[in-house]
């Protein structure tokens, strides 16, 4: 699956209506979320909401959530039950009425694309009409048949259509022979086996204070202000901003590390635990703002676009040892560099992690080294 982003130039009044189809899936998530906390002792499966969204339901009262798409309606409903059933499964909280929906999505039905695919049209009742789409990306290639979603989002700086279409993405950049232990950082954002290292970004503490500005604008204006809402709105366009910073950083270093590596092993961290039981408040918020959780992600996406691999290493130790000889060797934070009593070895005490992390994930039975291969580009300009 491949996500396009393309944003929606339309007219005030479109904007209005898409607020409203906004506001009517955001109805039905917390009207079948009542449904189902007043019916709880009754069996539920996935199919038990579905009948709330049907035309029937609203034909008495509530007539205006028809006017929204019969599948945007299901499709509302849908997230309901997902997190319903999340929730069964101890996977995720009790589930909350919600108060800033900010999307709603289409299937098959409800729009349409012109023949040169630059405008959107959306077909349902609230007559929201023709929108020009503004992106780079071209869906010429694509049939309505493979365009699975079409994602309707309202951010700060405007609407969003997010086609999210069904193919899969694979990129031939052949394998290099090398592979790579990567170990995460405050300090550095990344060190890797070979003693490399990127440094953190830090967006968020060199936003920090204009952000505190902007946070202290809205505080301080009359609540429900037209003013209030546009240092709202200023301020919400400042977290956009850094939000998209902190994404290019982490897709960037993710592409760039498997451009020259085969395998990559990473410590198996979790994010959530670390700040719940991190002590110290300056450190709980460093980890918080610091996107490792996306960048696993996205090193996951590119392994899987790439075909290579990405192995996650149990981290327990792995900046004690000593990664030449295996002695333990105990520091606290504190002490940078790593520096064995027994063999004589010395390093940043992140990069001998880093050199654990890759001892250890190259021990581990699932890491298969994949065969030196040209990609076929490559092969071509040889001949
Ligand atoms: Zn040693």
């Amino acid at each position: 699956m491949i996500i396009y982003q393309y944003k929606l130039k339309c007219s005030k009044v479109q904007q209005a209506l898409l607020d409203e189809a906004i506001r009517t899936c955001q109805f039905l998530r917390n009207t079948a979320l009542r449904y189902w906390m007043d019916h709880r002792n009754e069996k539920f499966n996935k199919y038990t909401l579905q009948e709330l969204a049907s035309e029937n339901n609203f034909k008495s009262e509530h007539e205006f959530a028809l006017k929204l798409n019969s599948q945007a309606r299901q499709q509302a409903v849908l997230r309901t039950t997902n997190a319903i059933l999340r929730f069964f499964k101890k996977q995720g909280k009790f589930p909350k009425f919600k108060k800033d929906v900010r999307s709603f999505t289409l299937t098959q039905t409800g729009w349409k694309l012109d023949n040169e695919c630059n405008h959107l049209t959306l077909t349902d009742k609230l007559k929201i009409g023709k929108m020009k789409l503004v992106g780079k990306r071209n869906l010429h290639f694509y049939t309505k048949e493979q365009i699975k979603q079409i994602i309707i989002v309202k951010r700060a700086d405007g609407y969003y259509a997010l086609f999210c279409i069904d193919i899969e993405r694979k990129e031939d950049i052949g394998y290099t022979g090398k592979n790579i232990g990567i170990d995460l950082g405050l300090e550095n954002f990344l060190t890797d086996s070979d003693g490399k290292h990127i440094e953190n970004p830090r967006f968020f503490k060199k936003s920090e204070v204009a952000l505190k500005r902007l946070q202290k604008d809205v505080s301080r204006k009359k609540k429900g202000s037209s003013n209030r809402k546009k240092a709202k709105i200023k301020l919400q366009r400042k977290h956009l901003k850094v939000q998209r910073q902190r994404e290019d950083f982490v897709v960037k270093t993710a592409r760039q590390l498997y451009l020259s590596n085969d395998t990559v092993f990473l410590e198996d961290l979790s994010v959530t635990k670390m700040i719940q039981k991190n002590k110290f408040k300056s450190i709980r918020k460093s980890i918080s703002t610091i996107c490792w959780g996306k960048f696993k992600d996205w090193l996951k996406r590119y392994s899987e676009i790439f075909n290579k691999n990405l192995i996650l290493v149990n981290p327990k130790n792995t900046s004690q040892l000593c990664s030449c000889c295996g002695l333990m060797v105990a520091k606290d934070l504190s002490v940078r560099v790593h520096s064995c009593s027994s063999c004589g070895f010395e390093a940043h005490r992140d990069h001998n992690a880093a050199l654990n992390i890759l001892k250890i994930g190259q021990g581990m039975p699932k890491f298969k080294p994949k065969e030196r291969k040209s990609s076929n580009m490559e092969l071509v300009s040889l001949c």
